[in-house]
């Protein structure tokens, strides 16, 4: 995919191109939980990314500021996962079990 994305965005420099998860060396990792964007669910869950559907905050209850403030949001930039080495695909996929282990973790906390 990497050869095909460096090839089309040659190709075609007038566009953007922008593929997820597999292409997030071109932006200097994984831009989810607000390191460049995050997702809102149905349901208002505020979540680090699409592809990763984990939500410890609500945008009924809060604001956008604050939910950009999550303690997951938080831990996953503070703890380098996000722009850790990774194999490719999805880092947060790849690393399912620690990111399950902030949600546990923070909900004994709070
Ligand atoms: S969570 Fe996965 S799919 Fe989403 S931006 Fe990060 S690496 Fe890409």
């Amino acid at each position: 995919m990497e050869h095909n994305m460096a090839e089309l965005r040659a190709s075609y420099p007038e566009m953007i191109f922008i593929a997820f998860p597999g292409d997030e060396k071109s932006t200097g990792g994984c831009l989810a939980a607000g390191r460049g964007f995050f997702h809102i669910n149905s349901h208002g869950g505020a979540e680090p990314c699409p592809f990763s559907p984990y939500s410890d905050i609500n945008v009924r209850k809060t604001s956008l500021r604050e939910a950009l403030k999550s303690e997951l949001f938080r831990a996953l930039q503070s703890e380098s996962i996000l722009t850790g080495e990774h194999i490719g695909g999805c880092v947060l996929f790849e690393q399912k079990d620690k990111v399950e282990a902030i949600i546990e973790r923070n909900k004994h906390n709070g």
